[in-house]
């Protein structure tokens, strides 16, 4: 018997492939054009007609060690050849290599000492509430915080974290009690109509208020972003985590951040807490955690979490938990992006965005309310009067010139996500900020 099972993509035509997609996958309401891609190199996708995009997206903030990545790949390839699977049962090296990695890696003041995989960004979460509430082990403590407009996944537990409207319509209710929020800290967009510093951090004082109107008794855990991704990249002040850092310390309230998109570089730092020297007690990683090369994400727990003991059997777990091949992928992945120092890149490339974005500020002052972001995690912000028909318009035109934008159109600030991969090289950075400017130019002048 000699079948190919491989799905070469020069058999098939766009019109077949979109079609069958519109027949027979079910929409999760992402989905924003045709495209069909079939191929990647470095920063740039291919779609099924041979037309190139450098995609600044990054796949939603997951690619960051670049398509194609001869080094990854090689790795992968020895990988399969040997072992693809060994279920949660049993030992895997690239499992215990890439925990023995996470431990070593995070700054030694967050005294990190285990490391628990997972399938994605929501089930890491998840592993957070369920460890944040047998840490407390008070079955009166059940409440977690979170920011309005957070995005933390899309399992019952991470929906309930997340606070976006479209993302819980009324009729998934009920959700997992007692999830409460707060403003997150957005300077440009106060939800207290206040301006920094002169507000002397009133979205601060306004959660540790919160926290005792509700009875700081009644809480498990917080759950923030270091840099919000969610929100295109808006950097709190250092003085939030400061004062969240002392209200969870006193009150006993596990801390937890959420760096599925922030870990590994992103934003010129390995990890965002970084920026501040606060460290949360867990921390939850995906996305670049492999780059998009496997499925996997995981939880670093320090030294308290990690010997609060009675586990017992089963308490948590997923079969593809232990899977070789995805350890393999995140270990490859991670080993690169440290050997190749693109959190250097970021930071550096991030920079000459945001010089060169704020001159595109300039250009049109009634048009761009602020140029956010921290490294390669950054958004164009536009003022709340632009219609969201010429943001699209200006992704349109983006895309037709051959550069991959997201819009977001779900949040209070209206936004265009810059978040690119993380080996981009400047002309490369060139090439796609000369399209930006270009449909800027098309579209409002
Ligand atoms: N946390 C954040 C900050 C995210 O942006 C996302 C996904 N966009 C998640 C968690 C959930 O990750 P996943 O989609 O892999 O479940």
């Amino acid at each position: 018997m000699n079948k190919d099972y491989f799905l070469d993509p020069s058999l098939f035509k766009a019109e077949e492939i979109i079609k069958e997609d519109h027949t027979y996958v079910l929409d999760t309401g992402f989905k924003e054009i045709d495209l069909v891609l079939v191929s990647g190199n470095g920063c740039r996708v291919k779609d099924i007609n041979g037309k190139e995009y450098i995609d600044f997206n990054s796949s939603i903030a997951n690619v960051s060690s670049g398509y194609n990545n001869k080094y990854i790949i090689s790795a992968l390839k020895k990988q399969l050849d040997l072992l693809i699977h060994s279920h949660v049962c049993t030992i895997n090296i690239p499992k215990v290599k890439v925990a023995k990695l996470m431990v070593n890696i995070y700054p030694k003041k967050a005294n990190m000492k285990k490391f628990l995989t997972s399938g994605g960004g929501s089930e890491a979460n998840e592993a957070m509430f369920k460890l944040a509430r047998r840490f407390t082990r008070d079955k009166n403590a059940t409440a977690f915080i979170s920011w309005w407009e957070a995005y933390h996944g899309a399992t019952y537990g991470a929906l309930s974290a997340t606070c976006q409207k479209t993302a819980k319509p009324a009729f998934y209710e009920p959700l997992t009690p007692n999830f409460m929020h707060v403003p997150m800290p957005n300077c440009y967009n106060c939800a207290f109509g206040k301006k920094y510093p002169r507000c002397k951090m009133q979205c601060a004082k306004f959660l540790k208020d919160f926290i005792e109107v509700h009875g700081p008794e009644k809480f498990v855990g917080m759950l923030f972003e270091p840099i919000i991704s969610a929100a295109g990249g808006i950097v709190p002040p250092k003085e939030y985590f400061e004062i969240v850092y002392e209200i969870c310390e006193k009150k006993k309230i596990v801390l937890m951040f959420d760096e599925v998109v922030t870990g590994f570089g992103r934003t010129g730092k390995l990890f965002a807490s970084e920026h501040y020297n606060i460290y949360p007690k867990m921390a939850s990683f995906g996305k670049s955690f492999s780059s998009g090369y496997a499925t996997i994400s995981g939880v670093l727990v320090n030294e308290e979490i990690s010997k609060m003991g009675g586990f017992g059997d089963n308490w948590h777990g997923f079969t593809c938990t232990g899977n070789v091949f995805s350890n393999a992928a995140a270990y490859a992945n991670i080993k690169y992006i440290i050997d190749n120092n693109l959190t250097k890149n970021a930071e550096e490339m991030g920079n000459y965005m945001k010089e060169k974005l704020s001159k595109l500020m300039n250009m049109y002052p009634g048009i761009i309310g602020t140029i956010r972001g921290k490294g390669l995690a950054g958004s164009i912000v536009f003022k709340n009067k632009i219609l969201q028909k010429d943001i699209n318009l200006i992704v349109k035109k983006a895309f037709e010139k051959g550069l991959i934008l997201k819009p977001n159109n779900r949040m209070r600030d209206k936004f265009i996500w810059l978040y690119p991969e993380l080996i981009i090289d400047k002309d490369e950075m060139d090439f796609s900020l000369d399209i930006i400017f270009k449909s800027f130019e098309e579209v409002f002048k």
